[in-house]
């Protein structure tokens, strides 16, 4: 039975980012939620409601978070348990059993921040924490399912939870784990693979079976605007990048680089290590590598037409024309049908790359932009501009290939 795969989104909570790192680079978004006199602005553009959404999904704990994304998924008219399907109301004519979904560690570790106040030591943000919470969270999500007991329409829900099953669970879940190369020295790149990677053998069964007791990942994230530099100059940096590609390559483990000109950015050559320009020189020299340029290098100032106006767009084209294991997926950029509607019509006339996009969702990042998860699904399971055959490529086949080599 086919699966339905997110390959796209995120699972942490408020303790996790570095966000003094994220203030000290004013990011606009930010300022708007920290200071008082920013409340009717945002209030006037409905922000403050988005926010409280963010938020009301940042605060959870990671097991309580799949749950309640997991309830609500589950009113879904495109979900009836654990199936998820899309043609006709009466009639699915794509069925899936199961939803994959990729939750992407970020390495929010940064060393560079400068601060004039009496605490100067910078906060020390170490993946291993962000790590137990998540495989914790994991562990109870597979074991518990939320039930609200009584819903009042002005009141607070009240929730319990009930023992299930593993196999009765909608999800399935396949993180991703953030490395930032610059954070460590070689050695301990070196001993991070073999700690979280020994055992990878990309079969799904295997990775599945792994996610009980010990950590195991599926794959790795980066996020060149934290300060990795995709083609280091100096020789050190490159030598450990150079070490991850080829551990990569060798396992065929899968690698996401984030690859907007939006998003969380805390360096001064953010754009500089983003431009996906800058991949150029590391598939010149690990051409197989398995590499997914997220978002598909949307440029928030070009006009979004997909591939025309954006330069990063069209390098994003041509890198997975040209490599064969080079993918793109749409996470936060399929808010509505118009979208689909471009996207259709890039494949029509690139044919080949029919092949290489795949669905996302960049949950719960993406809640700035639309209401839910159920909200970006249900867009994608409605439009009319991709035939089922290409859908199915899309949430289905090219993911399942992009993680297992199938
Ligand atoms: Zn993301």
């Amino acid at each position: 039975m086919k699966k339905f795969y997110d390959i796209h989104m995120h699972a942490f909570n408020l303790s996790h980012p570095n966000i003094l790192a994220f203030i000290s680079r004013l990011n606009w978004r930010l300022l708007f939620m920290t200071t008082p006199v920013s409340a009717p602005v945002m209030t006037l553009f409905g922000w403050d409601k988005k926010i409280k959404n963010l938020l009301t999904m940042l605060e959870n704990d990671l097991g309580n978070y799949f749950l309640v994304l997991e309830y609500y998924l589950r009113q879904s008219p495109f979900i009836r348990h654990n199936y998820i399907g899309y043609g006709s109301e009466s009639m699915w004519t794509n069925q899936y059993h199961k939803m994959v979904i990729c939750p992407l560690i970020m390495d929010f570790g940064y060393k560079n921040i400068l601060s004039n106040s009496f605490y100067r030591v910078p906060a020390q943000k170490p993946i291993v924490e962000q790590t137990r919470d998540l495989m914790a969270g994991i562990e109870f999500y597979n074991r518990n399912t939320l039930r609200v007991i009584s819903d009042g329409e002005k009141k607070p829900l009240k929730t319990s939870y009930e023992p299930a099953e593993k196999s009765d669970k909608l999800f399935e879940i396949y993180p991703f784990l953030g490395l930032n190369t610059v954070n460590y020295t070689l050695k301990s790149i070196v001993s991070i693979l073999d700690e979280y990677f020994a055992d990878y053998d990309g079969k799904l069964q295997t990775l599945y079976d792994n996610m009980g007791g010990r950590a195991g990942f599926s794959g790795i994230k980066l996020y060149p605007p934290l300060g990795f530099d995709p083609w280091p100059d100096d020789s050190m940096e490159r030598e450990k990048v150079e070490y991850l590609y080829s551990y990569c390559t060798k396992k065929q483990i899968p690698i996401t680089t984030h690859c907007s000109d939006g998003g969380f950015a805390v360096c001064d050559e953010a754009k500089e290590f983003t431009n996906p320009a800058r991949w150029r020189r590391v598939l010149e020299n690990y051409p197989e590598l398995k590499i997914n340029f997220a978002h598909m290098g949307k440029q928030s100032k070009k006009k979004f037409i997909l591939f025309s106006q954006s330069a990063w767009a069209k390098e994003v084209l041509a890198l997975i024309t040209q490599y064969p294991n080079a993918y793109a997926d749409f996470s936060c950029t399929a808010f509505d049908d118009k979208f689909y509607r471009e996207l259709a019509q890039l494949i029509e006339e690139y044919p080949q790359i029919k092949e290489k996009i795949l669905f996302g969702t960049d949950f719960m990042v993406n809640l700035l932009w639309c209401d839910s998860y159920n909200d970006y699904l249900e867009t994608f399971c409605r439009t009319e501009h991709l035939n089922r055959t290409d859908k199915d490529l899309l949430c289905s086949a090219n993911p399942e290939r992009f993680l297992f080599n199938s």
